[in-house]
């Protein structure tokens, strides 16, 4: 695969939770909270001494309550006045936070957290660490919030939620609709609504068209005559199809058969993950239904564009690379039309280029396993995908454990060990591939191959909730 060896560089920045950017910058701020309609929240902190400071930023700036809040509403302004040599701040800076001192804070008193509008005009002070739950403290700031622009949307969250902005313009249009059983959204930037809906329509067209193609359910689809044909002909087909059998056997190479299409074999036999499976298979049935899984045995002719699956009773499905596929595919085409910044979010697995109307780059948010529609990471993406796959979504359980529907192939049993898999790269096809490849392959050597692949990365969730990265992912703590 072309884009093992291209060594696309990754720009993108990681940050844990919400608005967890901190300027410290007033002049920018201000800036901001004008274009925005949005108010400043200024504190001022004592990082190395003040211990009610450090508290008060891990009890409340940290709290979900005020990020999700935060992120909405509010231009974040740190001060700090660091004591230690180490932690000293360049002459500018210092100078900046002399004089916000001078101007809110004449008393010296830590922490102090202004709230004052775009022009600076202070609409409330608390001074100390405040008594308050993070909610507690929103609640005190809600009231003042008010003039904001109706340009700002944010979407309903699914699996990845994306943030959406909107100036100069340029506008964002969305469509969500169900797609390949999943959600589906397609959002492009543009100046005109109806050049909008246009290109809106042609990527929904052509994500209908790679279902057809792809659809194990869909008894008419290629895929499906593939299937009936198995241990009997090859099967002619488009050329297409061929192409993404092709990379995905060479993503089953890469993953020492971790990830490998023909799963499918197993999956309708004995897998059930429809509330129907009650308890496990037994390790002889599993084992006997592993036999007919092996991606070696789709056979390729290109000569004569057939596929053929070796052994009766193979099957070949694209659950765990299809929605990424398609994600490609619709970006592709949009490209093409000349739409220059968009999403394409393929049921939580994403496709993103160029930048939001204000000219950021589109941040999206990680999901949290245990809570779906909440985020607890958030990064900016520039020509990324963003792609998670999670226990979360389909599984079964059985005697109080939960099984997910991503089966090891070596054991024909589900695999377990982590929660979620979001896998970051440039295309959204391997993205989705590698995600599932990873959750099989587990912490250790699902990291060690991801940690090989230049312009891949990884964020880990396992069972025991902890967060693993890829090496190649700043982590910011403030
Ligand atoms: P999601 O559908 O939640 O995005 P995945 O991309 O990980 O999650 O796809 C999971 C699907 O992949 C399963 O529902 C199944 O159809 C298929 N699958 C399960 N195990 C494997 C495997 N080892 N290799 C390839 N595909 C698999
Ligand atoms: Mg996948």
């Amino acid at each position: 695969m072309r884009i093992f060896l291209s060594g696309l560089l990754l720009t993108m920045l990681l940050v844990p939770g919400y608005a967890t950017d901190w300027s410290t910058n007033m002049p920018k701020a201000k800036a901001e909270a004008k274009a925005n309609g949005k108010l400043i929240l200024l504190n001022f902190a004592g990082s190395d001494w003040c211990s009610p400071c450090i508290r008060m930023k891990k009890k409340i700036f940290a709290a979900p309550a005020f990020q999700q809040f935060a992120d909405k509403n509010l231009v974040l302004v740190r001060a700090d006045f660091p004591r230690k040599r180490k932690n000293r701040l360049d002459k500018a800076q210092v100078k900046h936070n002399e004089a916000l001192a001078e101007k809110y804070n004449r008393q010296g008193i830590f922490p102090l957290t202004v709230l004052m509008d775009a022009q600076g005009k202070v609409l409330k002070t608390w001074e100390g660490l405040p008594r308050l739950s993070p909610d507690a403290f929103v609640a005190q700031i809600k009231p003042l919030v008010k003039n904001k622009p109706a340009k700002k949307t944010e979407t309903g969250s699914l699996n990845n939620a994306i943030k959406l902005d909107e100036t100069h313009g340029l506008r964002v249009f969305k469509k969500t609709l169900l797609l390949m059983g999943s959600r589906f959204e397609v959002i492009v930037v543009d100046q005109n609504q109806i050049t909008a809906q246009h290109h809106i329509q042609a990527a929904i067209a052509e994500i209908k068209r790679i279902e057809q193609l792809i659809s194990s359910w869909d008894k008419q689809s290629q895929t499906s005559a593939i299937n009936r044909a198995a241990g009997i002909k090859p099967v002619m087909v488009d050329t297409e199809l061929i192409a993404l059998i092709e990379r995905s056997k060479r993503v089953s190479k890469l993953t020492q058969g971790a990830f490998d299409i023909s799963f499918g074999s197993i999956d309708k036999s004995i897998w059930h993950f429809d509330g129907s499976l009650k308890k496990l298979p037994d390790a002889a049935t599993a084992k006997k239904a592993v036999r007919l899984i092996d991606y070696r045995n789709i056979v390729i002719d290109k000569m004569n564009s057939t596929v053929f699956l070796k052994n009766k009773g193979m099957r070949i499905g694209f659950g765990a690379i299809g929605k990424g596929y398609a994600a490609e595919r619709a970006k592709a085409l949009l490209q093409k039309r000349g739409v220059k910044n968009g999403i394409i979010n393929a049921g939580g697995d994403l496709a993103a280029w160029g930048n939001q109307p204000n000219g950021k780059p589109w941040t999206i948010g990680i999901a949290n396993p245990n809570f779906k529609n909440q985020a607890f990471a958030r990064i900016a993406v520039k020509n990324q995908a963003v792609v998670t796959s999670g226990n979360y979504e389909k599984f079964v359980v059985i005697d109080g454990k939960k099984y997910t529907h991503i089966i090891d192939p070596r054991t024909g049993y589900p695999v377990a060990g982590l929660k979620s898999v979001t896998i970051i790269c440039p295309n959204a096809e391997l993205a989705d591939a590698l995600a599932t490849s990873v959750f099989v392959l587990g912490k250790e050597v699902g990291l060690d191959l991801v940690n090989q692949l230049k312009g891949v990365e990884a964020i880990l969730v396992d069972d025991a909730q902890k967060v693993h990265y890829s090496k190649n992912i700043p982590l910011q703590n403030y």
